[in-house]
């Protein structure tokens, strides 16, 4: 028999409210061991919570029996007020019942494991409370709404066509697979690929949402990255220097812009170096400049050497030439050059000034809404989804290659089914479902 679980579901700390719940098999022997009377299903009733040593406060009660409930389970709420003694007095006289405390993640988990929402949702149950910019919250409420879910049962209707297509051919001996078979298992085939290269192609943007958009900031030491990292994010969140070479890590500052998160990042100085802790700070550096999202090359427009433009830049970046309140360096108009060559957008400020680090900061909204922002939210939106739509699609892609062959283009179908049956779940693995239900709170 499954455990009764109990668990504070808002966070630790002094609040007007806190809300207790409770889900399983004697969830109602508790309501009634701690508040008497069961309030009717779903309507909240007023009653004084006791425990063997006495009063523990004035409370709503909620009774949510099962299935109907959010776990599929009998399930309670205790809505106290938000004080943590009172909080831990419920907690203790609950465990006291011999009920126990809930897992990160347990309620959704069964909820999931009662059919009451697939792992997508789950995975948007926790992205939701995650969630802290507008596109987050968006992306995240159409994943609970099962989004995926439904682009699942519409890929699922093409695979079953092309299957059953092949399946009825195995029986043929080899020589007499007629030709229609692979003529019509194609056309689902084909349209079942478009569709995963676009949700494929569209996963990078869901992680852009829901992790961040990343911006580097790149350049030579000096060259006032500090100074303009700080004015974008307004407030000092380097430590700016005179002396080259301070800044040995990277620094991520989130901030939010047009309504999407956004990580900004200097990086150690790109240059080469023989200290060997700044040396891995370089390393890291790179790494980090090399899969942004974008690069800003950020130029000491007074200096008269000016390092060539680091090999990570890529076309679309930004080129900000700095210190435009000082004379001009010899070397910027190379420098200049080179950035044209390269497509990069270019800027001349002073980082010193807001209203020059304003010009920045719209140039990066620009830049972030149109690659964020689209007619329609992407369905798929982290690693895992992006991963098995992969692996369906290489599948489906062998199916065309081996089409002559029913049996072989049948293997491959039903392969490619397996990994789209893992998006949503329904046959995964105890450790897999383990790994995704960790990253919950505990009381979700
Ligand atoms: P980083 O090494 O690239 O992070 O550069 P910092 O932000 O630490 O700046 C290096 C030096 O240049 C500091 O003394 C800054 O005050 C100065 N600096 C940064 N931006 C400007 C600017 O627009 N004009 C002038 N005159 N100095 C600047």
């Amino acid at each position: 028999m499954t455990d009764t679980i109990y668990a504070a579901a808002t966070a630790a700390g002094r609040a007007a409210v806190a809300v207790v719940r409770v889900s399983g098999p004697r969830a109602r022997a508790a309501v009634r061991a701690l508040a008497g009377k069961v309030p009717r299903p779903r309507v909240a009733g007023l009653r004084t919570l006791q425990s063997d040593s006495g009063p523990i406060d004035q409370a709503l009660v909620l009774w949510f029996p099962g299935p109907g409930s959010y776990t599929g389970e009998d399930s309670a709420e205790f809505h106290v007020h938000g004080g943590p003694a009172v909080v831990s007095a419920l907690l203790e006289a609950l465990a006291a019942l011999g009920l126990r405390l809930a897992e990160p993640g347990e309620f959704t988990r069964r909820a999931f494991e009662n059919g009451k929402l697939d792992l997508a949702q789950a995975e948007g149950v926790a992205d939701l409370i995650e969630a802290e910019t507008e596109a987050q919250r968006r992306q995240a409420l159409a994943q609970v709404g099962g989004a995926l879910g439904r682009a699942h049962l519409r890929w699922r209707a093409d695979l079953i066509e092309a299957s059953a297509n092949f399946e009825a051919a195995v029986d043929f001996p080899d020589e007499e697979v007629p030709a229609e078979v692979a003529d019509r298992a194609r056309p689902h085939l084909q349209r079942l690929i478009g569709e995963l290269h676009l949700a494929l192609a569209d996963v990078d943007r869901g992680e852009r949402i829901r992790d961040g958009f990343r911006i580097a900031l790149v350049g030579a030491p000096n060259a006032g990255k500090s100074t303009l990292l700080n004015g974008l994010a307004g407030r000092e969140a380097a430590i700016v220097t005179a002396t080259p070479g301070t800044t040995r890590d990277v620094i991520e500052v989130p901030m939010r812009l047009a309504g999407y998160k956004v990580l900004l990042a200097d990086t150690a100085g790109l240059r080469d170096t023989h200290d060997e802790i700044e040396a891995e700070g370089v390393r890291r550096a790179r790494a980090w400049a090399s899969s942004a999202d974008l690069r800003i090359w950020l130029v000491d427009g007074s200096s008269s050497a000016i390092d060539p433009p680091p090999e990570e830049l890529t076309a679309g970046d930004l080129c900000v030439i700095n210190k435009s309140d000082l004379p001009p360096g010899d070397d910027t108009g190379r420098a200049l050059l080179e950035a044209r060559a390269l497509e990069l957008e270019m800027h001349r400020i002073s980082a010193r000034d807001a209203t020059h680090v304003g010009v920045i900061l719209a140039a990066l909204t620009d830049q972030v809404v149109q690659r964020l922002a689209g007619d329609e939210l992407p369905t798929a939106t982290r690693l895992r989804h992006k991963d098995l739509l992969a692996e369906a699609l290489a599948r489906l892609e062998h199916a065309l290659v081996v089409e002559g062959s029913p049996e072989l283009a049948a293997e491959d179908v039903r392969l490619a089914g397996r990994s789209l049956d893992r998006i949503t779940g329904r046959i995964d693995p105890e450790d897999v479902l383990d790994r995704v239900f960790a990253t919950f709170c505990i009381g979700k």
